[in-house]
C-alpha cells in the first residue's frame, strides 16, 4: 500500500485504479503501525471510487474495518452521486450524550455508585433485543418521534422544552419519512425506543479529570472534579433493519444504475434517484428516533439519581451538555458546494462562529464528544477552522484494537481486572465484558493526540470512568 506522507500526522494514498479521488489518513508514528492489519485501508480505497466522491475521502485515527465502509470513516459525495447505507452504518445515529451536573465525585464511594447504577439499570432496559419500559407511551407517539425528533419526547414529558437546543440538529434530522421505512423496522422500533441495547452501548458516571481551556469548560458547564454522566447508543433495531432493508435494495438499484460496487457494503443509488431519496427518508427516521432514544434514557438517569440522592433534578444542576452523532449522513456547506456527508465513527466538530453550530454554542463551537474505553479517559474537544480539511470532522473513540473474538481468546482475567482499577460495572461476569475490555482498544490518548497535534481539534475537557452500565 502506498502512503505519502503529507504533513504532520497525515499521509495520503494517492487516486489509482478506479478510484475517483484520494483517500488521507490521520494517524502518528504511534498509531501507523495498526495501518494494515485489518482492511480499513482497502475499505477507503474502495469508498473513493464511488460515483460523486470529493477528495479526500478521510480516515481518521481509531479507524477500524467496517462493513463497506471503514469505522472512522469520512465520505462527502457532490449532489449528483450516490448515497451509501453501509458508509452510515448498521446503527444509524449511533452518537454520545454529554451531561453536567453540580456534584462532586469527591462524594460518591463506590457503594453510592453501585447504587446509581442498580438504580439506573431499574429504569433503562440494557442488552440486545431489550424491550422498553414506556412502551404504553413510545408506540402511540412512534410516527410523530420519528418525523420530529426530540421534540415530540420532550412533549410526552421526557426531559425539558428547551433541552433541544443541546442537539446535533436540534434533534431532528429533515426530511424523515416514516412510509419510506419497512413495517419490520417499524415494529422492531416502536418497542424498542428507550433502552441502550448491547455491546459497547453505555452509561456511565465519570469524574472530570482536567480541564485544558477554562473558558470553553465553563461554557460547555464544565469544571474540574464534576461528576458526569455519558450516554452512548443509538436507533437500535429499527436502524439495523433499516440499513439492512436498503444495502439489498440499493445493491439492486447500483447494478440498475450502472454503478459499479467494489464491495456489497458499499451499496448505494444516485443521491436524487427513488431508492437514494427513500434511503435518506428511512435513515433521517432512524437518526431521529436515535436522538429521542438518547433524551429518553436521559430522562431515566435523572430519575435514578433523583431517587437515590434525594435530590430533584434541578438541585443537582443536571443538564445536557451536548449530543452528537458519529454514525450519519447529512447535507452541509462545504467551501462554497453543497455535500452529502456521511461519516461512520467519525464525529462533526465545528470551529467557533460557524454558522452550522446550534445556536447556543455559535461563539464557542459545540463540543465533539468522545468515548475512550470504560477502563481509560473520555474527552470533550472542540473544531478548529483547520477542522475544514476533514470537513469539520474528527475520531468518534479510541477504535479497535482487538476484534471481539480476537479480545475474548488473548485477554485474561487479570489483564481485564488491571485494566478497570477501580471502576464499578453492572455485568456480573467479567467474562461477558472481555470483548469491552480497555485493552481491546487503541490508546484514546495517543489517538486525540494525533487530531491535536494536526491543529484539527483542541482540547477542552477530560474525563475518567467512576462507575459504567455497561450494555
Ligand atoms: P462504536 O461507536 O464504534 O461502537 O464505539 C465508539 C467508541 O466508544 C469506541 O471506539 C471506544 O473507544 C469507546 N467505548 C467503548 N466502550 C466504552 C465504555 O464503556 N466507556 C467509554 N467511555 N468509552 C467506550
Ligand atoms: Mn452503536
Ligand atoms: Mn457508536
Amino acid at each position: 500500500m502506498e502512503l505519502v506522507r503529507d504533513g504532520l500526522n497525515r499521509y495520503r494514498i494517492p487516486r489509482r485504479g478506479k478510484m475517483r479521488v484520494d483517500a488521507v489518513i490521520y494517524v502518528n508514528d504511534y498509531l501507523r503501525r495498526f495501518l494494515g492489519e485489518d482492511k480499513a485501508l482497502e475499505q477507503l480505497m474502495n469508498a473513493a471510487c464511488l460515483p460523486g466522491v470529493v477528495e479526500p475521502v478521510i480516515g481518521m485515527p481509531d479507524i477500524h474495518e467496517g462493513f463497506g465502509l471503514p469505522i472512522g470513516g469520512v465520505m462527502a459525495v457532490a449532489p449528483d452521486g450516490v448515497i451509501s447505507a453501509g458508509a452510515v452504518g448498521m446503527d444509524i445515529n449511533c452518537g454520545v450524550r454529554l451531561i453536567r451536573t453540580d456534584l462532586e465525585a469527591r462524594h460518591f464511594n463506590k457503594s453510592l455508585l453501585r447504587r446509581l447504577i442498580e438504580r439506573i439499570e431499574h429504569y433503562v432496559p440494557t442488552g440486545v433485543g431489550k424491550k422498553g419500559k414506556h412502551q404504553g407511551i413510545t408506540r402511540r407517539i412512534f410516527e410523530e418521534v420519528v418525523h420530529r425528533g426530540v421534540t415530540a419526547v420532550i412533549e410526552a414529558g421526557f426531559g425539558q422544552p428547551g433541552d433541544e437546543e443541546y442537539i446535533e440538529e436540534m434533534g431532528c434530522l429533515p426530511g424523515a419519512d416514516i412510509s419510506a421505512c419497512s413495517r419490520r423496522a417499524c415494529e422492531r422500533g416502536e418497542v424498542q425506543l428507550g433502552t441502550l441495547g448491547g455491546g459497547n452501548h453505555f452509561i456511565e458516571i465519570q469524574r472530570v479529570t482536567d480541564v485544558f481551556d477554562e473558558e470553553l469548560a465553563r461554557c460547555f458547564g464544565l469544571f474540574e472534579g464534576q461528576l458526569t454522566i455519558m450516554i452512548h447508543t443509538g436507533s437500535r433495531g429499527f436502524g439495523h433493519q433499516i440499513c439492512t432493508d436498503y444495502t439489498n435494495r440499493l445493491a439492486a438499484a447500483a447494478k440498475r444504475y450502472g454503478i459499479e460496487l467494489p464491495d456489497r457494503g458499499l451499496a448505494c443509488a444516485p443521491i436524487n434517484s427513488p431508492e437514494g431519496r427513500a434511503y435518506y427518508q428511512a435513515m433521517a427516521c432512524a437518526v431521529n428516533f436515535a436522538f429521542s432514544n438518547r433524551q429518553i434514557i436521559m430522562a431515566d438517569i435523572a430519575r435514578a439519581f433523583a431517587d437515590v440522592l434525594g435530590q430533584s433534578p434541578e438541585e443537582m444542576g443536571f443538564r445536557l451538555v451536548y449530543d452528537v452523532a458519529h454514525n450519519i449522513a447529512k447535507w452541509e456547506e462545504h467551501g462554497g458546494r453543497r455535500l452529502l456527508v456521511h461519516r461512520k465513527g467519525a464525529t462533526r466538530a465545528l470551529c467557533a462562529g460557524h454558522p452550522a453550530n446550534p445556536p447556543v454554542y455559535r461563539r464557542t463551537g459545540h463540543p465533539a464528544l468522545i468515548p475512550g474505553s470504560m477502563g481509560t479517559a473520555s474527552y470533550v474537544l472542540v473544531g478548529t477552522e483547520k477542522a475544514a480539511e476533514t470537513f469539520f470532522s474528527v475520531n468518534h473513540g479510541a477504535g479497535r484494537l482487538l476484534s471481539r473474538t480476537a479480545a475474548e481468546k488473548k485477554i485474561t482475567k487479570e489483564e481485564f481486572e488491571r485494566a478497570m482499577g477501580d471502576v464499578v460495572y453492572n455485568v456480573r461476569s467479567y467474562k461477558d465484558l472481555l470483548d469491552e475490555s480497555p485493552t481491546a482498544y487503541k490508546d484514546i490518548e495517543q489517538v486525540i493526540q494525533t487530531l491535536v497535534d494536526r491543529g484539527i481539534t483542541r482540547k477542552v475537557a477530560r474525563m475518567c470512568p467512576l462507575a459504567v452500565v455497561k450494555g
